[in-house]
């Protein structure tokens, strides 16, 4: 893959910070820009659809793709979950001349910032604690108490990797957080 065609936004957060609400609103105020739909070997939850949140694939052709070099990065983010970058999905989008915005997890930020480099703005999104990051996951409604504790125990070790973005931005009041996320992202686009 030839890799420097375009810019690339990455957006990273432990799980529940509010990651994907900030990265739905930038992607309403820029239509050359353009989410990369990342495959996972984790079953859809609620409304998701195949091609749109995540192309949804099986372990065995995770591993398999894997083997075929056909990813960009890609993480075991929990137990038995994989979830990766296509290198085809970054293709389909600078083809349209469009900008990438990626919501991963922070491993796979601080991955794909050493990849793509200077091309790459890469944000750092951190609720005000790790009790309101729990409320917000409670609230969210979409993973069982397992699942949650898991998510809060990987938090506290994702903070650690903070310094290692170019942006970190705090997500207690919504629409402030939204205003800073905008303006970040305008100034990396030089808009
Ligand atoms: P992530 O993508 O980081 O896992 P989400 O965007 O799904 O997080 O947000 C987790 C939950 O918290 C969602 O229910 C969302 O509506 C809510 N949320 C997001 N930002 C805030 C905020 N600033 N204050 C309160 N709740 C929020
Ligand atoms: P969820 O199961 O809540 O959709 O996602 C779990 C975590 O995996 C989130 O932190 C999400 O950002 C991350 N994730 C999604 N796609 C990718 C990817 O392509 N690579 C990596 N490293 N993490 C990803």
């Amino acid at each position: 893959m030839k890799k420097m065609k375009g810019k690339v936004i990455i957006f990273s957060a432990p799980s529940g910070s509010g990651k994907s609400t900030i990265v739905r609103h930038i992607l309403e105020l820029y239509p050359d820009m353009e989410f990369s739909v990342s495959a996972t070997s984790r079953p859809p939850r609620g409304e998701e659809v195949h091609g749109r949140e995540y192309y949804f694939i099986s372990n065995e052709e995770f591993s398999r793709r894997v083997e075929a070099g056909e990813f960009v990065e890609w993480e075991q983010v929990y137990a038995g979950r994989c979830y990766g970058t296509l290198k085809s999905e970054i293709e389909r989008i600078w083809a349209k001349g469009h900008v990438v915005i990626f919501d991963v997890d922070v491993k796979g930020g601080v991955n794909l910032k050493n990849y793509f480099g200077d091309d790459a703005f890469s944000v750092f999104i951190k609720a005000p604690s790790i009790e309101e990051l729990r409320r917000r996951l409670v609230l969210r409604g979409t993973d069982t108490p397992e699942a949650i504790e898991e998510r809060v125990a990987k938090a506290s070790e994702e903070m650690t990797w903070q310094d290692k973005f170019d942006f970190v931005l705090v997500n207690d009041d919504l629409q402030t957080a939204y205003a800073e996320a905008e303006k970040a992202v305008a100034a990396f686009l030089g808009k």
